[in-house]
C-alpha cells in the first residue's frame, strides 16, 4: 500500500453516507482518482473549503489492497479558485474543462502534462475572468496531450502547408484542416480564415505559458468554437452536457 503525496485539482465532490465525502481528484502522481475522505461532511476543521470545485490542492492518499477507492489521508490548500463558482460562464467553462478530461482520460492515467495544463488553465479563468478564447486554446492542448488532435498546421490531405492558400476548411471527420483542392462535395465544411489556421497551428505547439498572448479576433473565436466542438462531437460521438448548457444559456 503505497502512499502518495502530490499536488491535484479537485474536479468535483459527492457525499456518501452521513459524514464522509467522495472526492474526485486530478493528481499529478496518479493521474484521474477517486477517493474517500473519512469524515469530511462532519469534521469541518480538517478539511475546510479544501475540496471545492477547481481548488488547487495538496493531497496525501492510499488505494487499500483490494478496493477501487483511494482513501484520503490528508488535504491542504495551495491555491484557492473561488471564482470559478462565482459566475455562470466560469462555472460552465470550469465544467466543460472537467468533463473534457473525465471523457478523454481513463482514472489513474498518469499525466503530468494533463495536470499542469488543466490546473493552469482553472488558475486562468480564476484569475482573469471567464475568457472563452482561452479556454479553447486550452481545449485544444488537452485534446492534443490526449492523442486525438486536430491538424491546422497542414492540409490532412494532400499535406501542403501553404499557410497563406485562400482556400482552407475545416473537417471534422477528416481530422483537421482540408485545402480547397482537396475538398470534396460529400465533406461537411467550416471555413477557416488564414488568421485562424495560423493561430492555431501555433496554438498546437507552442509552450503553454505562451496560449494567453494568443489574440483571437470574434470571428477567429468563433471559427475556433466550431472547429473544435465539431471535432469533440465527432470523437466522443455526442455532445458533452457541458457544451450543451454553453449553449443554450451563456452564449
Ligand atoms: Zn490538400
Amino acid at each position: 500500500m503505497r502512499s502518495h503525496e502530490s499536488h491535484a485539482v479537485v474536479l468535483g465532490t459527492r457525499d456518501m453516507g452521513e459524514s464522509d465525502l467522495l472526492v474526485e481528484l486530478l493528481s499529478r502522481d496518479t493521474g484521474r482518482i477517486v477517493g474517500v475522505a473519512k469524515a469530511a461532511k462532519k469534521s469541518k476543521r480538517r478539511f475546510v473549503n479544501t475540496f471545492d470545485l477547481g481548488h488547487l490542492i495538496r493531497v496525501k492518499y492510499y488505494l487499500p489492497r483490494g478496493r477501487e477507492l483511494f482513501l484520503i489521508e490528508d488535504a491542504s490548500l495551495i491555491n484557492p479558485h473561488g471564482r470559478l463558482a462565482g459566475d455562470l460562464p466560469s462555472m460552465a467553462y470550469t465544467a466543460l474543462v472537467i468533463e473534457l478530461v473525465r471523457e478523454l482520460f481513463p482514472e489513474t492515467e498518469r499525466s503530468t502534462d494533463l495536470f499542469e495544463t488543466t490546473a493552469l488553465i482553472l488558475s486562468i479563468l480564476n484569475e482573469r475572468g471567464a475568457r472563452q478564447d482561452l479556454l479553447w486554446l486550452f481545449v485544444l492542448r488537452i485534446l492534443k496531450i490526449s492523442g486525438i488532435v486536430p491538424l491546422f498546421s497542414a492540409c490532412v490531405r494532400c499535406r501542403s502547408r501553404q499557410a497563406d492558400a485562400a482556400d482552407r476548411f475545416f473537417v471534422p471527420d477528416a481530422g483537421g484542416v482540408v485545402c480547397g483542392p482537396c475538398i470534396t462535395p460529400r465533406d461537411r465544411t467550416i471555413e477557416l480564415s488564414c488568421g485562424t489556421v495560423t493561430a492555431l497551428s501555433a496554438a498546437t505547439d507552442i509552450p503553454i505559458e505562451r496560449l494567453a498572448r494568443i489574440a483571437l479576433t470574434p470571428a477567429s473565436l468563433s471559427q475556433t468554437r466550431d472547429c473544435l466542438l465539431s471535432f469533440i462531437d465527432h470523437q466522443l460521438g455526442k455532445r458533452m452536457r457541458s457544451v450543451d448548457f454553453i449553449e443554450r444559456y451563456i452564449s
